[in-house]
């Protein structure tokens, strides 16, 4: 087993999973530092710019594990791999060894980087960027990421959406992967806070973007679609660790 270490920003929980395809399921989190993106709206910049570095722990597999298993009371769930990129650490061990004493493993990232060890998770969430984040898709390396992924991942689509232009990126990555459940959500303009949650999070301009997209998918009729808010923002507003 590989004994690379891993940059952690942060490892908390058991909470529940605010977002997509497991949403309101207990589980660990794991984030990872650093990321090859830089998104506009980006909400956890502290696993992303190297200001923050300090923050940022080089772990072996084992340690990790060793503090999943205090954080859970050493009764197995499923633990989310987040970022920052989490596709840039070598997360392939880690995974092995948990999955090994009966954890599950679900990692979400923006698709930008194919690994092999992606058929060892449980659920792979890819998370193209849309033209709000200020970032351009590699299809390719989008296409790459499914692929690695296989059969047995279960492989789903998240676009978090804050106008019209999101809206129609959305659209075209539901015409490229129509066998893949695809889960859209109203962005959140506010990063999320080390300690007390964020006053000044715009819960109205959420609940109004949510009632848009809502309106748009059944006019569509694109029914293919999952529309979902971010739950751990509606319960803790952008507060960090939970
Ligand atoms: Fe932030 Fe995710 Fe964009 Fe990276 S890909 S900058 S973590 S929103």
């Amino acid at each position: 087993m590989t004994l690379e270490t891993i940059r952690v920003n942060e490892i908390f929980g058991p909470t529940i999973q605010g977002e997509g395809a497991l949403i309101g399921q207990p589980t660990v989190f794991v984030r990872t530092g650093g990321c090859d993106y830089r998104c506009s709206w980006c909400d956890t910049l502290h696993a992303v710019d190297s200001a923050y570095r300090d923050e940022w722990h080089p772990m072996t597999p084992q340690a990790i594990m060793m503090q999943v298993e205090i954080l859970s009371g050493g009764k197995s769930l499923t633990i989310s791999l987040s970022g920052g990129n989490p596709a840039i650490q070598p997360l392939g061990g880690l995974i092995e060894l948990g999955r090994r004493e009966g954890y599950r493993f679900a990692l979400e990232t923006q698709g930008s980087l194919a690994r092999d060890w992606f058929k060892k998770l449980d659920v792979l969430t890819l998370s193209p960027k849309p033209p709000s984040s200020g970032m351009e898709t590699d299809w390719q390396k989008l296409a790459e990421c499914v692929e690695a992924a296989g059969p047995e991942t279960r492989t789903v689509m998240k676009v978090v959406i804050f106008d019209d232009a999101d809206y129609t990126y959305a659209r075209d990555v539901a015409a490229r992967y129509p066998e893949l459940r695809l889960y859209l959500q109203p962005g959140n303009h506010t990063p999320s806070h080390p300690q007390e949650a964020d006053s000044a999070i715009d819960m109205a301009g959420i609940m109004e973007r949510m009632r848009w997209l809502v309106e748009k998918v059944t006019t569509d009729k694109l029914y293919t679609a999952t529309v979902l808010p971010q739950l751990h923002t509606l319960i803790w507003g952008n507060l960090r660790g939970v």
